[in-house]
């Protein structure tokens, strides 16, 4: 059986008052028992004190970025074992505004998930086309292939430790959510990529997310369908009653 998982990327967003304010407030909703993992992924410069907070919820702390490598002259990088030594548990790689407004490619996607599964952090692997890729009916192939890309060289069982995300870039901050049968065919489309690159079994075991203008009031949906394991969640996950009303409906 696939976790859901509900994930808040929160972006450049929250100084530190609104960070301390909404982790708590999460926390101290969330009860032990809730079945749903849930990951928040603040700026980097809370991230520690996020983890803090976090110690003891079932709330996990992501990373939206990281570089590749261990160390070096790579100015305003941060490195994984970084994140590994204050606590961070995920990793956000390859977000279409990555890939847009800095420079993120295929190939250092590919560095990346490597690099996160070799340092025991779990990758957000994100991928998704724009309306311009998908009126012009290539979204199959482009997504086909920035999968095939991302997971190049990752064995099976390094596979399973891949969470995938996929976010059309149409659907992200527009209010305008995929429907749930265009992000299930997607992620179905996804599912099948890398039973092709690995096997069924494998491919049944991959969390496979959501992401696009995911709100307390859609997610249900989305979530109900059968090759959507949960939400990557940008906008609803900054104020906390809007984020946990999207833990409560999903399914
Ligand atoms: P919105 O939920 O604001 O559309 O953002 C989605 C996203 O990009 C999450 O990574």
């Amino acid at each position: 059986m696939r976790k859901t998982i509900i994930a808040g990327n929160w972006k450049m967003n929250h100084t530190g008052k609104d960070m301390r304010e909404t982790i708590t407030a999460l926390a101290q909703s969330l009860t032990a028992s809730v079945k749903t993992e849930i990951v928040v992924a603040p700026v980097f410069p809370y991230l520690a004190e996020a983890v803090t907070l976090a110690k003891g919820t079932p709330i996990h702390i992501a990373a939206q970025n990281m570089h590749w490598l261990d160390n070096g002259a790579y100015t305003g990088e941060v490195a994984p074992a970084m994140l590994v030594d204050i606590g961070v548990t995920h990793v956000i790689i390859g977000h279409s505004e990555r890939r847009e407004y800095n420079n993120e490619t295929d190939e250092t996607v590919r560095l990346k998930v490597k690099s996160a599964l070799d340092h025991g952090l779990t990758p957000i692997l994100c991928c998704g086309e724009t309306l311009e890729q998908r009126d012009a009916g290539i979204m199959q192939s482009w997504v086909e292939g920035q999968i095939e890309k991302a997971l190049a060289g990752l064995t099976a069982e390094e596979m399973l430790h891949v969470v995938i995300a996929y976010e059309p870039i149409w659907a992200i901050g527009t209010g305008r959510t995929a429907t749930a049968a265009q992000a299930e065919e997607v992620c179905a489309i996804i599912r099948h990529k890398i039973a092709a690159l690995y096997d069924a079994a494998t491919a049944d075991a991959v969390s496979i997310l959501y992401g696009g203008s995911v709100k307390g009031k859609n997610v249900a949906e989305l979530t109900a369908s059968p090759d959507i394991d949960g939400g990557l969640v940008g906008g609803a996950s900054l104020k906390a009653p809007d984020f946990l009303e999207i833990i409560q409906n999903a399914v």
